[in-house]
């Protein structure tokens, strides 16, 4: 139950750029209708992923003997009931402590001492291949460092495991249990060969290397979570595996070589081979995890389920490129990909790595082919950033900064007192701010991108058009935009950055609006930075109807704490938590730009 909901999240989180799967935002509440035990029952699971994430560990409890026993029981017998998200994020879940199984009794005092070593809940379910335990513990902040002899565990080693997919967080762990395993009865002696210490040798495979568990995870937390992980003897630098595992690496892109055709237009003819999109009743995504590397992972994931048809395909092609995972990258290409393919946004592939930096990613694509002069919509093309001037040669960016409209009266307000404590705090409102020579910039833009049209099943009445700001143009109109509200006020405003990706909302037709709700964080890919607020930037004057409302609640009957009128040039900034809605439009057309913003 847990662990297939939570599978899901992280499905749905994978394909939508980065949109949190906790955070305590997003729930849309239909008027009148009551929290229901599932919505109860993920508002807690949401708070708990928040509580373990800003480790708020030191309210976690200690188990008691019995308590430990119970979980260890459990563990032995593969029942998961105990292994929910929200109970161990209140437990001390990197106790070590003692287990006397009742089935295993001991015939020697050997296997007496073996039998009652101490250890923690995740080394134990380690030992025993409990899977699906393992992540339980590891999401609920378990560290595979912590040992009897570590009792607080390693630096970094948690954030890094927790970063990690659940597949390959469990393969890691499992590499370590395994290899101190082999280490132990190993008839060599068992000394780290990087630092001669003796705590806690792990075996490595396949080059059999010993090193201890210090010396393992230092080398491991520094390596991106994308690449494989190697043995982190310099000379050596194997990469990893467990015993049995498939050796196969596919480290170059390699379709047939002796083709005429490019690589490029191979992979499209694989990815033509797939259906459009998935069958509305696709079959369910499996909840067992299976632990995987970082590699074998890479090569699963094209043919996982949501990546067998050619749209799920390219989504994950953007996602390999945005992140940086090469890995991920060689292997799309090789299962079948459209390499040329432009995103919600109208960019390539080759052009969200060039933008983020993603050098391996760049020389992969390449290598393969990939068209390098497909440009964004406003006309950035992917090798502009390489060059630090580009700039200047773009017409979104040349006329530097832009002049102040001195015509416009400049006006700032809170519209809920940042003191107070309740969602919508500090939610604000600038007017002339942006100056008309930016707006006009703004429309410019929206006039070059691609308009989607509203989806017939969903009861948004809008067009909306998908604009990444790659330049950083809006971005830096926006922050100056506050900051010099800031200082009309003397004093701090609570937003320091805008994340890339923006979309603009047009209603052409009377009526569309939205019901109460509130937002989800974003996470910014590079940075990791999470997004805190909501930015709406109106780009038409409506004299009736289409008003943003900030509400005290999305009950049934809330109380309106604002109410923004859309008004050419206008700033609106409110907390994603803020309940709020946007009446029906009246006077047409109602145009905006929003997006999320960062503390
Ligand atoms: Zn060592
Ligand atoms: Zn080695």
């Amino acid at each position: 139950m847990y662990s297939s909901g939570v599978r899901r999240l992280r499905a749905a989180g994978e394909h939508a750029a980065g949109v949190d799967d906790a955070g305590g935002g997003g729930a849309t509440m239909a008027p009148g209708k009551r929290k229901t035990g599932g919505v109860r029952r993920q508002l807690m699971r949401r708070q708990a992923a928040y509580a373990v994430r800003s480790e708020q560990s030191a309210e976690r409890e200690q188990m008691s003997a019995g308590v430990a026993q119970e979980m260890f029981e459990h563990i032995e017998a593969s029942r998961n009931a105990l292994f929910g998200l929200v109970r161990l994020s209140r437990l001390d879940v990197n106790q070590v402590c003692q287990y006397k199984s009742a089935s295993k009794p001991c015939t020697s005092l050997a296997e007496c001492n073996e039998n009652f070593r101490e250890k923690t809940l995740l080394q134990f379910a380690a030992e025993l291949k409990r899977y699906r335990i393992m992540y339980a513990l590891i999401r609920s902040g378990a560290d595979p460092s912590v040992c009897p002899e570590i009792p607080q565990g390693l630096d970094n080693v948690r954030e890094y495991v927790q970063s990690l997919h659940s597949a390959v967080a469990v393969w890691i762990t499992l590499v370590v249990c395994n290899g101190s395993t082999a280490a132990i009865h190993s008839e060599r002696d068992a000394r780290c060969q990087i630092c001669s210490c003796s705590i806690l040798p792990i075996q490595l495979i396949p080059c059999l290397h010993v090193v201890c568990s210090a010396c393992f995870w230092k080398h491991a937390v520094t390596r991106s979570v994308f690449e494989h992980v190697t043995c982190p003897i310099p000379a050596c630098g194997s990469n990893l595996r467990l015993d049995g595992e498939d050796r196969e690496e596919n480290e170059q892109v390699s379709l047939n070589a002796s083709s005429e055709e490019s690589t490029a237009q191979q992979s499209k003819q694989k990815w033509l081979s797939l259906p459009p999109e998935l069958p509305a009743k696709s079959p369910k995504n499996k909840s067992w995890i299976r632990p995987m590397s970082p590699a074998a992972r890479a090569r699963w994931l094209p043919f996982s389920s949501s990546a067998l048809c050619r749209s799920g395909r390219n989504q994950l092609l953007w996602l390999a490129a945005e992140q940086g995972n090469r890995l991920l990258l060689v292997s799309l290409i090789e299962a079948g990909v459209d390499i040329d393919a432009v995103n919600d946004a109208g960019q390539t592939a080759l052009f969200i790595a060039s933008w983020r930096g993603r050098v391996e990613c760049v020389k992969v694509l390449l290598d393969s082919g990939a068209d390098a002069s497909i440009a964004d919509p406003v006309g950035i093309l992917p090798i502009d950033f390489e060059s630090s001037d580009w700039s200047g040669r773009n017409w979104l960016m040349n006329a530097g900064t832009p002049e102040e409209d001195l015509t416009q009266k400049q006006f700032m307000e809170w519209l809920v007192d940042p003191s107070i404590n309740h969602a919508s705090a500090g939610s604000f409102v600038l007017d002339g701010f942006v100056p008309e020579s930016v707006l006009t910039k703004i429309d410019l833009i929206l006039s070059r991108l691609p308009v989607v049209a509203p989806c017939k099943s969903e009861s948004l009445h809008n067009e909306r058009a998908f604009y990444c700001d790659a330049s950083g143009f809006v971005s830096a109109a926006l922050v100056r935009a506050i900051r010099q509200a800031a200082a009309f006020l003397g004093m701090e405003l609570p937003v320091t950055g805008v994340f890339a990706q923006m979309r603009f909302l047009i209603y052409e037709h009377a009526g569309g609006g939205l019901p109460a709700h509130n937002d989800l964080a974003k996470t910014d890919p590079v940075t990791k930075q999470r997004s805190g607020f909501t930015f709406v930037l109106y780009l038409s004057d409506i004299s009736k109807g289409g008003e943003t409302v900030l509400l005290s609640s999305v009950s049934s009957s809330p109380e309106v704490m604002a109410m923004i009128k859309p008004k050419r040039g206008r700033l609106l900034c409110f907390p994603h938590a803020s309940p709020h809605e946007a009446r029906p439009v009246i006077d047409t057309p109602k145009i905006l730009l929003r997006g999320e913003m960062f503390a």
